[in-house]
C-alpha cells in the first residue's frame, strides 16, 4: 500500500505549553572552536586569562569566511578539550569558568533608535560580521553574507514554521518576545530597503497568529508585515516550501531566492539581528528544547551558548529509570544527528536535544511500494537512488538528481520496510561529491 505522507506526529505538546525556564548561570561554558564550516582556528587568550561577556577570544577559519569567537559569560579561561558538536563529531572546545559577575565587554553598548535609523546596508553587514551571526535554525550560514546581497529584494520572509517534531523553542521565543522578532525584521527590511515583510507560521490553532498580529497592529502600525499561516505538513519549514506557500513562488533547485526578489531568515536569526544591531551583542544566549521520552521533565530553556547539556538534563531531573538504552539526537528527529554520548555542548546552532529510548529496527527488503517516492518534497526518486548507490553507479545517481535531496528524513519515516533510506541518499550524494 502506498503511504504518501507529509504528516508526522509532532510531540510538541511535551514542552510547548510550558513557559521557558532560565538557566543563565552555568558553572562554566565550553565554547566550540571548530564547527562543520570552520575546521581551523586561532585563540587570542590562554589558560588563566580573565575575559568579559561578549569579548572576542579567537577566530574560526572557514573556506571563504572567518568567524569571531565570543565569550558568552565573564570568567577565567580554562583548558581546551574535545566535546560533541551538533554535527555528531568531537571538536575542540575552550572552557570558561564563570565568575558570576556577568561583566559585559566594553564593545557591548546599546545603539539609540536615531543611530540605528542612520545605518546603511554596509554598516549592518559589518556589525553582523563582527558579531559572527549565523543561521540559528541550524544552517550555520553567515548572516552577513546573506544580508550583503545586491539583488533587488521585494519581500523579507521570517521563517517561524518550526516543522520538525518535538521542537518548540522557536514557538516559545515568539510567544515570549514577539517585539524582538518584529524589530529584527524591521532592521533587515531597512538594510535591504524593502517595504514588504512576512512572518510565516504553521496554521495549527495556536496563539502565535493572534500575538504577532496584535503586536504589529499596536506597536508597529507603520510596517507592511503580514503573518502567513502555512500548512501543518512536513517539511513545511524548508525554505523552498515556505516561499512556495507564503508567496506562490517556485524556486528551482540551485537558484538563489534573491534572484526571485525574496530572502528568508529563521526566526531565531531574526532575533539575533535585533540583538546585534540594537545591543551590539553577539549570540550569547539562545532558546533551546530538551525533550524526548527518556527525559523526566522535558522543558524549553533559555541558556548561555556553551552550556553542557548534562547540566540541563540534571535540571530536568534526569532520565526516566525504566529506559534501558538511550539515543541522543541533536537537532530535530527528522534531520538531526544521533549519538549515544550525552557529553554535548549547546552551540549557537543547537536548537534542541532529544533523548529517546534506543529501539532497534530491523530493515526488511524494499517492496517497491513507492511511498518514499510519493512523499519526497524534492520530487526525486529515493528508492532508485538507493539502488544505484548499492551498485555504486555514479552516473545514475547524477541522472536521478540525488543532489536535490534536502535530507528531510521523510523517505525513511514513511518506509514500510523500515529502511534508513535517507542514509543511503546521503551516502549517494557523498559518492558524487
Ligand atoms: S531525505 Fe531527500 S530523498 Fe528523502 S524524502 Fe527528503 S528530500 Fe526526498
Ligand atoms: S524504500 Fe521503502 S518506501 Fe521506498 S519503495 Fe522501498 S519499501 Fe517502499
Amino acid at each position: 500500500m502506498i503511504k504518501k505522507s507529509r504528516k508526522v506526529r509532532d510531540y510538541k505538546k511535551l514542552t510547548k505549553a510550558l513557559p521557558t525556564d532560565r538557566y543563565l548561570n552555568p558553572k562554566s561554558v565550553h565554547i566550540h572552536l571548530q564547527n562543520n564550516r570552520c575546521k581551523t582556528y586561532d585563540l587570542h587568550v590562554k589558560e588563566g586569562d580573565h575575559v568579559k561577556l561578549g569579548q572576542v577570544i579567537g577566530v574560526r577559519h572557514g573556506g571563504f569566511f572567518e568567524q569571531n569567537i565570543h565569550s558568552t559569560i565573564s570568567g577565567t579561561i580554562g583548558k581546551t578539550s574535545k566535546k560533541v558538536h551538533r554535527s555528531g563529531r568531537k571538536v575542540d572546545c575552550i572552557e570558561i569558568k564563570n565568575d558570576f559577575k556577568e561583566t559585559y565587554h566594553e564593545s557591548v553598548v546599546d545603539r539609540t533608535d536615531a543611530q540605528i535609523e542612520k545605518l546603511t546596508q554596509e554598516d549592518m553587514v559589518d556589525i553582523l560580521k563582527e558579531k559572527s551571526l549565523v543561521g540559528l535554525g541550524g544552517s550555520g550560514f553567515p548572516t552577513y553574507i546573506k544580508l550583503a546581497t545586491k539583488d533587488p529584494i521585494d519581500t523579507v520572509v521570517v521563517n517561524a514554521v518550526e516543522c520538525e517534531p518535538y521542537l518548540s523553542s522557536d514557538y516559545r521565543l515568539i510567544l515570549e518576545h514577539p517585539e524582538r522578532v518584529v524589530k529584527g525584521l524591521q532592521y533587515i527590511m531597512q538594510a535591504l530597503d524593502v517595504q514588504k515583510g512576512i512572518i510565516a507560521i504553521k496554521s495549527s490553532k495556536d496563539p502565535l497568529y493572534e500575538v504577532l498580529t496584535q503586536v504589529l497592529k499596536v506597536r508597529f502600525p507603520e510596517m507592511n508585515v503580514k503573518v502567513a499561516k502555512l500548512g501543518n505538513h512536513y517539511p513545511q519549514g524548508w525554505e523552498i516550501e515556505v516561499f512556495r506557500h507564503a508567496l506562490n513562488i517556485d524556486i528551482p533547485h540551485g537558484v538563489l531566492p534573491t534572484k526571485y526578489g525574496v530572502i528568508g531568515f529563521n526566526v531565531s536569526t531574526t532575533v539575533g539581528v535585533y540583538d546585534a544591531i540594537k545591543h551590539n551583542l553577539p549570540v550569547t544566549k539562545r532558546h533551546f528544547t530538551l525533550t524526548g521520552d527518556a527525559i523526566k521533565f522535558p522543558q524549553n530553556y533559555r541558556i548561555k551558548v556553551g552550556t553542557p547539556v548534562k547540566d540541563l538534563i540534571e535540571k530536568s531531573e534526569g532520565y526516566k529509570k525504566d529506559i534501558d538504552e538511550m539515543v541522543v539526537v541533536m537537532g530535530g528527529p527528522m534531520m538531526g544527528n544521533a549519538t549515544l554520548d550525552d557529553d554535548i555542548i549547546v552551540s549557537k546552532t543547537t536548537t534542541s536535544v532529544i533523548v529517546l529510548e534506543n529501539k532497534e529496527y530491523k530493515e526488511e527488503q524494499c517492496v517497491r511500494c513507492g511511498s518514499c517516492v510519493y512523499s519526497c518534497p524534492a520530487r526525486i526518486q529515493p528508492q532508485q537512488i538507493m539502488q544505484a548507490y548499492k551498485r555504486k553507479d555514479k552516473e545514475q545517481i547524477e541522472e536521478l538528481e540525488a543532489y536535490k535531496c534536502v535530507e528531510c528524513g521523510l523517505c525513511a519515516y514513511v518506509c514500510t520496510s523500515k529502511i534508513h533510506v535517507t542514509d543511503y541518499i546521503r551516502k549517494a550524494k557523498k559518492l558524487i561529491g
